[in-house]
């Protein structure tokens, strides 16, 4: 059996490294010409789902080496008004730890050892099946195309290209992403003897918002290193080559679109300068400490985001095509799960082929998976987009 993964993302790569580990065959497709070239945030919050797959997926050396370079913030999510009086604190789910970890990190973490199955620089354009009306049978084979021409041809094919996939539509062109309303610029400050002064002790739990009039929001998160990442190198994997990232606070800011001076695309073309001073106009009868937080904002680290959402559909027919994280399940971040829905689709996936590599028909194995992931990835839009309703003005999911 072999395995197609397009997308080297959390998701595709977590699912390669354990079918790697597993003794399955499998290549992924990436279009980035580098794992460094896109803004998809700093800090990754990983929750038991995500500590378990990667725990299942890493091989010892790079599970040692994740866990030394990730951060055990305090517990707790902590809600503070734009004056910084404290209004309510959630506590973590019973359990592990939760661990905040810096996610280009992650992702070379991820991509260790891989470099014989990890291509760059290959778009994915969509895919066939041979014979064309096959579903998943053992005589079925899919082949994906690329826009520079190639192709490549398994026996399944993964889905793991976010949230904008090109193989859902073409598998599932009724399944629908929309905009929340929400837009958020993303920037992070570093932290040193003069700015951790800024924050107080509570702004080092998982996540702390800041909540001011028409649910406008600064997210703030800390990044913190056990050790310096060259060290830890040193003494867990030596031969894996890890960027040196210092200590950091993440620095978010969000709102509806609605309420910002500028449209999307003015956002898109603004220098991070002009971004912050943008925010530092919207936050202007905010408490100093606050604007003083947001002064401090490295200006080279912002940028905006559209905030978007799948839309929960029904199962579909089961075939050889699956998808994984945000391809089928992208979701508002206020629920804060979306790349440990990935990890865990990639450990639920991982578990299908494994079966399905003893003797479980193929078919049946893929559907197991769907299954789970269509219960517990649209359970996660769905309550991320409740959140983000109550808290940050989302707008609601369409029924129909
Ligand atoms: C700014 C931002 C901040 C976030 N912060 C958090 C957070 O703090 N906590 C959290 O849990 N979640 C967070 N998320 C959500 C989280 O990043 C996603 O849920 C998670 O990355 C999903 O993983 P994935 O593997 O499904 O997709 P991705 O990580 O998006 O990976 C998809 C990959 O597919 C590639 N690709 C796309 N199209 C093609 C194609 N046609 N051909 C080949 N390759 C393709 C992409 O380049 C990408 O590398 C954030 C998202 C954003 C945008």
């Amino acid at each position: 059996m072999h395995v197609i993964v397009i997308g080297a993302g959390l998701g595709g790569l977590c699912l390669a490294q354990r079918l790697r580990q597993d003794g399955i065959s499998v290549s992924v497709h990436e279009q980035d010409p580098t794992p460094v070239f896109r803004d998809q945030g700093y800090r990754l919050h990983i929750n038991a789902d995500g500590r378990r797959a990667l725990e299942h997926a890493l091989p010892p050396r790079l599970w040692r080496l994740f866990l030394a370079t990730a951060g055990t913030p305090g517990p707790r999510s902590v809600f503070l008004d734009e004056q910084l009086v404290p209004r309510w604190t959630a506590e973590a789910e019973p359990g592990p730890a939760p661990l905040a970890v810096d996610r280009l990190t992650l992702r070379q973490i991820l991509l260790s050892g891989l470099d014989d199955i990890v291509t760059f620089g290959k778009t994915c354009t969509g895919f066939e099946t041979t014979p064309t009306d096959a579903v998943a049978t053992t005589n079925s084979r899919i082949t994906a195309h690329f826009a520079d021409g190639s192709t490549v041809t398994g026996d399944v094919l993964v889905a793991a290209d976010g949230v904008n996939s090109v193989i859902r539509r073409q598998l599932l062109p009724h399944a629908r992403v929309v905009d929340t309303g929400l837009r958020q610029l993303y920037g992070k400050i570093p932290l040193n003897d003069q700015t951790r002064e800024l924050f107080s002790d509570d702004m080092f739990n998982v996540f702390t918002a800041i909540v001011g009039p028409r649910n406008a929001f600064i997210g703030v998160a800390p990044v913190e290193f056990p050790e310096p990442i060259h060290q830890a190198v040193l003494r867990h994997a030596p031969a894996v080559r890890l960027r040196a990232v210092q200590d950091y606070m993440t620095c978010s800011f969000g709102i509806r679109g609605e309420h910002l001076p500028r449209t999307d695309d003015e956002l898109h073309r603004m220098t991070g300068a002009e971004l912050r001073a943008m925010v530092l106009d919207l936050i202007d009868s905010w408490h100093p400490r606050v604007r003083r937080i947001v002064q401090e904002w490295d200006p080279a680290s912002i940028f905006p985001a559209v905030l978007r959402t799948s839309v929960p559909i029904e199962a579909w027919p089961t075939t050889a095509v699956t998808l994984l994280g945000d391809a089928i399940h992208a979701m508002s971040p206020a629920g804060g799960v979306g790349a440990n829905t990935a990890l865990r689709d990639a450990a639920t996936l991982a578990d299908a082929l494994n079966k399905a590599a003893h003797g479980r028909p193929l078919v049946t194995a893929l559907r197991d998976y769907e299954t789970a992931t269509i219960d517990y990835g649209f359970a996660a839009v769905r309550a991320s987009a409740d959140n983000g309703h109550r808290f940050l003005g989302q707008n609601p999911l369409p029924t129909a």
